[in-house]
């Protein structure tokens, strides 16, 4: 028999059919307190795709860092093929300050794919990219809304490719963007190391909401059947039949004041329709904001208190849908609205 190759995190060897934790040191604390970022690794007996799975890059987006939790206690892992590499947690200093950014204020999934020598942020993408992504051969990094911000369950991916399209497709998410890459994200600088990666966008920062959660669970474990790493038959899918947006932005607001919104999160919106109304204190203004285009609300600002310009509703294009396409989507997540 061939010799099975060897597989270690930061010089910790793990074996086919073991389980083990490995931390990660970055950086001490101001009072030289290590901080580590906990890397839980589940190798299957089987040789197969190496699949890593991220939570907590922007600190304060935290329903993945529960969605890899449930996932690391299915008891479908006992026999999986390949390998998951499983960081709930990769912006461990955010994520104990509750907030997106780094101690100087870095964003690190915008200091990909990092160097060893420069900022925290960079450093730590360096240290991400050596000793997890190089090993990967698929990934999935879970993000939310920023704060005050709520998104509707969607992945987002290279649909370009036809691996990574699969694989995104099998996520079952309601949504798929075949979004343009970000400059120094990881899903950039992990795509150029030919990973498949997807990423998955729901909820709103600093909450644990269920139906996001559940989805992240349930379809990271259906992509995960899809690359042949747990049996299919095992897993419940549900068939969401994606929509496929080509593209996405932001609805503005046309002038500072406070705001009642006339849509929900997965709402279906037509060209020339209202979707919000910015209003004064005293009931003397009230400014439409109307829609240009058709699409699917896929991100709401939740402060009801914005200036001009202010993002306010995200909405993905998405060709016209007609009734009984909209009727068959009613069902795709329990907020949509198509009325
Ligand atoms: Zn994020």
């Amino acid at each position: 028999m061939p010799r099975r190759k060897q597989f270690s995190i930061n010089g910790e060897k793990v074996a086919p059919g073991e389980r083990k934790t490995i931390m990660l040191p970055i950086a001490e604390l101001y009072d030289f307190t290590a901080l580590e970022i906990p890397v839980h690794v589940v190798r299957g007996q089987k040789e197969g795709p190496v699949l890593f799975l991220s939570a907590a890059l922007h600190g304060d987006e935290i329903n993945g860092v529960e969605i890899i939790r449930e996932i690391l206690k299915s008891e479908l892992l006992s026999e999986i093929k390949g390998t998951i590499i499983a960081i709930p947690v990769v912006n461990i200093f955010g994520f104990h300050n509750k907030s997106r950014y780094l101690p100087d204020r870095r964003d690190l999934n915008r200091s990909f794919p990092g160097s060893k020598h420069g900022s925290l942020a960079a450093r730590i993408a360096h240290l991400f990219m050596k000793e997890i992504v190089s090993k990967c051969t698929h990934g999935i990094d879970f993000h939310t809304g920023a704060i005050h911000r709520s998104n509707f369950p969607q992945i987002r991916a290279s649909l370009d490719n036809q691996a990574t399209k699969d694989f995104a497709t099998s996520f079952n998410a309601p949504i798929m963007i075949d979004s343009h890459m970000r400059d120094g994200s990881l899903r950039e600088a992990a795509r150029k190391k030919k990973v498949n990666i997807l990423l998955f966008e729901g909820g709103q920062a600093l909450r644990f909401e269920n139906d996001v959660i559940s989805m992240g669970v349930r379809g990271t474990l259906a992509a995960m059947s899809n690359i042949g790493m747990i049996d299919e038959e095992k897993v419940e899918t549900t068939k969401y039949d994606s929509i496929v947006a080509q593209d996405s932005f932001w609805l503005r607001a046309p002038n500072s004041g406070t705001v009642r919104m006339s849509v929900k999160l997965g709402s279906y919106v037509k060209k020339g329709q209202t979707v919000a109304l910015i209003l004064d204190l005293l009931g003397d203004v009230e400014i439409e904001v109307t829609t240009p285009e058709d699409g699917i609300v896929i991100g709401v600002n939740n402060l009801p208190l914005v200036t001009l310009g202010e993002a306010i509703i995200h909405l993905a294009t998405v060709e016209r849908l007609n009734k009984r396409e909209l009727k068959k989507r009613g069902f795709i997540y329990p907020q949509a609205d198509i009325d």
